[in-house]
């Protein structure tokens, strides 16, 4: 299996709980290491250019304003078979659905403010990566 990389981001439902610390550790548990982070505030235009495959769904609105309403972390995370290990470890959209001891079972207030984004294969992981970090930001 080959070392992929893909992007996570720590939602502000988790920072302004103070959870960056805990949600890292799930990661890193799980072997998926930390090789690229920062933390910033969205602009409404990166929001809206970051969930644009979303914006004729009724919630995109809601989901930009909520994704600006305070700091996020986005993190590149590495491991072998990055891309699904992450969403194992994120658990189900739904934190209804998650599954026990996922970070969104565990963490997220619901389905909007659940907690953590993960991409969701390696084509896309690769174009929301570059969306966030320039080359010499991930070291590994
Ligand atoms: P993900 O890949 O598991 O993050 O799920 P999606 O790509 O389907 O959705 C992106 C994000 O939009 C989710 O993580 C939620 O924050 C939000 N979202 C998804 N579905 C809904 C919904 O039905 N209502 C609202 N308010 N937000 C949603």
């Amino acid at each position: 299996m080959a070392v992929e990389q893909t992007l996570s981001i720590i939602k502000p439902d988790a920072t302004r709980r103070n959870l960056t610390g805990a949600i890292s550790a799930r990661l890193e548990e799980a072997g998926l290491r930390i090789v690229g982070q920062k933390r910033i505030r969205l602009s409404r235009e990166q929001a809206e250019a970051f969930y644009d495959v979303h914006k004729e769904r009724p919630f995109y609105d809601s989901l930009c304003d909520f994704m600006t309403s305070g700091p996020v972390v986005v993190q590149v995370l590495e491991a072998e078979n990055a891309v699904a290990l992450n969403r194992e470890v994120m658990g189900a959209t739904n934190p209804a659905d998650a599954a026990p001891r996922t970070i969104r079972a565990d963490f997220a207030e619901s389905l909007e403010a659940n907690s953590v984004h993960g991409s969701d294969s390696p084509d896309n992981a690769a174009i929301e990566v570059a969306f966030f970090f320039s080359d010499g930001e991930i070291v590994g």
